[in-house]
């Protein structure tokens, strides 16, 4: 299962992440380096190259080449690009899908949706000449108003390492499609995706210097966030990074997208098709071991469906978890040996501030694979919001319980929260879900849909705490961040109708 199916010119050093910089694969000359460890095993995949300035700067001279070749490239030949992209991928999506259950731990299947549902985005870019089309009005006699979209220039991507192919496809084919150059930093603990990306991008006609990534961590992120010839900087990640992306980056006059942490809570209520509402909350808390910023990591029981608890414990006991390449587990690991530790510190912390721990896994150990890091599914009920495990977010295989008597309630403790991602709400009562989708504050609602993560003929639509920015990730806001509208007026007057004898006013035109 994880042999590859292709010789991958990016892979041809197996223990060294490289540089894609101006069309090629290099290795980085620095002496510091981050291993990227199997998270089912433990075992030393490659590692990921601290780049040094001057690479760093190579790849900002590159971008601006490519950008000044790409820019004046007609946008037929751009989307011929994203269509030979979309079936590039399309085509190595097992080898992607490889990459990804090896670096990050998710089950092979759940690659595979990391890997489509970024697709989905060049799909959507593919579509560019309707979705660039701009407006045109005749004003006046002899006189039109038309917009026209230019790129910015140099782009910038920090990617997180949740959804190695995914979200890096959220912003490659946008920047490039809409004329920009980019310049991505994938997450340092599971790179290969995306470099792969950039072959399958090259291999589909994207020329040097359009794409490059250059490799590392907080030095790289300081200089995406400060070089002068950087445009735009879209980021997604934790909180602490992205405060700090969004603020250094806009000092900086750049314009900015920054996705970061969240908590969703689900609701159920006590009309809900129960077997629906169950399996969606445990789908969406523990797929991907619960590191989705869309995961739903409180379940809010209302009224009577506070006695469907122990059907839900016995849900998640079910659960299968291991190897993401055993196609029989549900679950993988969690990224890597800190993240482990943090969630299992949060729920014994939890216990000893008094919260009911229904189902532990901590500790948690899968036969042969006893070096993984590996935590089992987790149900915690508590009595208020007060916690740890509630206040912040776990990204771990976690699930938080609170039970209120109404629907308000509910209502209420979702919009005390400071993120505002996502929240669904299972019920079978039209006026019930049509008062929470009115009434819940989070920008992406689901209602009996476990992880409303919209398709990108939409726009990704997270809000308050979980979002920093204008415009945010794909769709129209997506093709909006990476262009510069301008409008232009013209007037062509048959010459006859203009005389010498016409004097210049001064007065603001305002008859037209
Ligand atoms: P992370 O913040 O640790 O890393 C994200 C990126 O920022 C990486 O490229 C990393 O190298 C860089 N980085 C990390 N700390 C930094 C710092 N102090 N200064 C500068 N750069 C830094 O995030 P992660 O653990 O890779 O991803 C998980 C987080 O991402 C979760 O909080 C999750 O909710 C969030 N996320 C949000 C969305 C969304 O759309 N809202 C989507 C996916 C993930």
């Amino acid at each position: 299962m994880s042999i590859l199916n292709k010789n991958w010119s990016a892979l041809s050093k197996p223990k060294t992440t490289l540089n894609y910089i101006h069309g090629q694969f290099k290795e980085s000359k620095t002496k510091t380096y981050h291993q990227v460890r199997d998270p089912s095993t433990d075992q030393l995949i490659t590692s990921t190259p601290e780049s040094t300035d001057a690479e760093f700067n190579e790849a900002i001279e590159s971008s601006k080449d490519g950008y000044q070749f790409w820019k004046n490239t007609s946008l037929l030949s751009r989307q011929r690009v994203m269509l030979n992209f979309q079936q590039e991928i399309r085509n190595n999506a097992n080898d992607l899908a490889i990459t990804i259950t090896q670096e990050q731990g998710k089950t092979f299947s759940d690659a595979h949706g990391d890997v489509f549902r970024g697709l989905q985005v060049v799909d959507y870019a593919s579509s560019i000449p309707t979705t660039f089309m701009g407006k045109m009005l005749e004003v006046s006699n002899n006189m039109d108003t038309f917009t026209r979209k230019f790129p910015l220039g140099v782009c910038a991507m920090i990617a997180p390492n949740n959804f190695p192919s995914m979200i890096p496809n959220w912003v490659i084919s946008l920047a490039a499609v809409t004329g920009n150059s980019l310049i991505l930093k994938p997450s340092e603990r599971d790179p290969t995706a995306s470099l792969l990306l950039a072959e399958l991008a090259q291999k589909s006609g994207l020329p040097p210097g359009v794409l490059n990534i250059i490799n590392g961590t907080h030095p790289i992120v300081n200089h995406l966030t400060s070089h002068p010839d950087i445009k735009a900087v879209s980021f997604v990640g934790g909180d602490n990074a992205g405060k700090h992306v969004y603020k250094r980056a806009t000092e900086n006059g750049k314009r900015v997208q920054v996705n970061m942490g969240a908590k969703n809570h689900g609701i159920i209520l006590p009309d809900a098709n129960k077997d629906h509402a169950l399996n969606s909350i445990i789908s969406a808390a523990f797929g991907a071991a619960g590191q989705r910023c869309m995961a739903l990591s409180v379940a809010v029981l209302v009224g009577d469906a506070r006695n469907w608890k122990n059907d839900l414990i016995n849900k998640a006991k079910a659960l299968k978890v291991g190897n993401g390449f055993d196609q029989s587990n549900d679950m993988g690991p969690v990224i890597s040996k800190q993240s482990k530790q943090r969630i299992e510190n949060l729920i014994n912390q939890s216990s000893k501030q008094g919260a009911n721990i229904d189902l532990n896994g901590t500790n948690f150990e899968v036969k042969n694979y006893e070096n993984g890091y590996f935590v089992g599914p987790t149900i915690i009920s508590i009595p208020h919001t007060e916690f740890d495990i509630y206040k912040q977010e776990i990204f771990g295989p976690v699930l938080v319980i609170l039970e209120t008597e109404t629907l308000d309630q509910a209502i209420d403790l979702i919009n005390k929260n400071k993120y505002g991602n996502g929240a669904s709400i299972f019920t079978e009562s039209g006026s019930a879900a049509r008062f929470f989708e009115i009434n819940a504050e989070p920008g992406q609602i689901g209602i009996n849909t476990p992880l409303p993560v919209p398709l990108p003929f939409f726009s990704w639509s997270g809000n308050k705490a979980s979002f920093a920015g204008e415009n945010s990730f794909y769709g129209e806001q997506g093709i909006n961040f990476f262009t510069q509208t301008k409008t232009v007026t013209s007037m062509w007057k048959p010459s006859d109708q203009t005389t010498s004898l016409e004097k210049a006013s001064l007065s603001m035109t305002y008859k037209f």
